[in-house]
């Protein structure tokens, strides 16, 4: 029953729909039992949208209008929908009452868009774990960088002994790794930033699609997130939290919408979201986000993360014992420290195979899309000894048990059979 409900919410990554991007060709050695199908694992790259949302965007598209600036029937229907999309948002990441929430095009804007609010004084501090969408912006602010530890309880007292030399005002850090899947326990790194005065920002692009987010809970500062990573189309992200920081911030894009009064010369820009949503906004992106982030909620949380749990097991399994494969992870001790685990990530490398080119093969041969190469996250892969690579599988709702042995059987091939 609870599987069912997974499966109510498939994706619209279907065969069908992939066809024209893939190839027929391409697809005809894997005609298994009479059906082809395409094996997704690369959710964490970008989850397909869900049928639901597809339906969503259908129901919504013909009332295309402009937001806050018509007073015509479609323009109000779209206000409604753009600002319905933000409560339900709210209420997705359980943020506090005086929060703000503001649509971004993507995880990346959100964080740029927080590094130009920060106060004068202080420094962001930040791990070598992160995407460099969490790394970039504090490079080009007054920051300061640690190496993460071998485990997660080595990290929080490195973090602590950062802390504990004063002048931080902001701990950057990812909710749950785009490499490993391995995700860190945000309420109490939280608090730790806290107890020596600093706030805390939440990637969690990868951490959203997966995980109840409790903005109010963990009592986290700031959390960006991505829609094209939660079953939306592309094209919209948000960035939750105080709102302090954010009204006293330089805007991220100057223009119509961010004003509160503007002169030949001067300007008195809007507090809340507006500040931050120059220009005509991605209403469509943001409803569609939203639309998704409903579905997300409705679904059995222990279902959910368990079908990802079986799945990322039993692919580590199999994996596991096909000769020079290795599996990557960060921490030692993040399947049993309290509030961490992983999602439904696994990092591997074959021995004597570049990453790319078994990423090519598994394509070629299996109709298999993993991704290969740096994630996005240099710092990280250099120290893991991966200076070309490796390669990432990624589940999600539309996943199978199939998929897993898929990979297995591919990987297996290559190994034993060459190329
Ligand atoms: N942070 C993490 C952990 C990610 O995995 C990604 C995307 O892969 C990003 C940030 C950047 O997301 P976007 O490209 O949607 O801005």
């Amino acid at each position: 029953q609870q599987l069912a409900t997974l499966e109510d919410h498939q994706s619209v990554a279907t065969i069908q729909a992939l066809q024209p991007v893939v190839g027929a060709g391409l697809l005809a050695p894997l005609v298994q039992g009479g059906e082809a199908r395409y094996v997704n694992l690369d959710y964490a790259a970008s989850a397909p949208a869900l049928a639901s949302v597809a339906e969503y965007l259908n129901e919504i598209l013909p009332y295309y209008a402009s937001v806050h600036r018509g007073a015509g029937y479609s323009s109000q229907i779209s206000t409604s929908v753009y600002e319905n999309s933000r409560h339900i948002v709210r209420d997705f990441v359980n943020a506090r009452p005086d929060d703000t929430v503001i649509f971004t095009r993507n995880t990346t804007d959100a964080l740029n868009l927080l590094a130009r609010c920060l106060p004068a004084q202080g420094e962001v501090l930040y791990l070598d774990i992160e995407h460099h969408a969490n790394l970039l912006p504090w490079q080009h602010v007054p920051h300061r960088s640690v190496l993460a530890g071998e485990s997660i309880a080595e990290t929080i007292q490195t973090l602590e002994q950062e802390f504990s030399l004063g002048g931080v005002s902001l701990l950057a850090i990812t909710g749950a790794s785009n490499v490993t899947g391995e995700v860190l326990p945000i309420a109490e790194l939280t608090s730790l930033a806290h107890r020596h005065g600093a706030r805390i920002v939440v990637d969690a692009a990868q951490l959203a699609p997966h995980r109840a987010i409790d903005v109010s809970g963990w009592e986290v500062d700031y959390l960006a997130f991505s829609g094209h990573k939660l079953y939306a189309p592309f094209g919209s992200g948000v960035l939750v939290g105080r709102a302090d920081w954010l009204d006293t911030g330089v805007p991220l894009l100057f223009g119509g919408g961010a004003v509160k009064e503007v002169r030949l010369d001067t300007v008195s820009w809007a507090e809340g979201p507006a500040r931050h949503e120059g220009g005509s906004p991605n209403v469509l992106g943001a409803a569609t986000l939203a639309k998704a982030a409903e579905v997300l909620s409705g679904l059995n949380q222990a279902a959910w993360q368990r079908h990802e749990q079986d799945l990322r097991e039993s692919l580590v399994r199999g994996l596991e014992q096909i000769p020079g494969v290795s599996i990557h992870r960060l921490f030692k001790d993040s399947d049993s420290y309290p509030n961490s685990g992983s999602i439904g990530v696994v990092n591997f490398s074959v021995s004597g195979y570049d990453s790319g080119f078994v990423a090519a093969y598994l394509s070629a041969e299996f109709a298999i899309g993993v991704r290969d190469g740096r994630f996005c996250a240099h710092p990280l892969l250099r120290r893991l000894g991966l200076p070309t690579g490796s390669l990432r599988a990624s589940f999600g709702l539309g996943s199978q048990g199939e998929d897993a042995q898929r990979l297995i059987d591919g990987v297996r091939k290559l190994v034993e059979h060459g190329p």
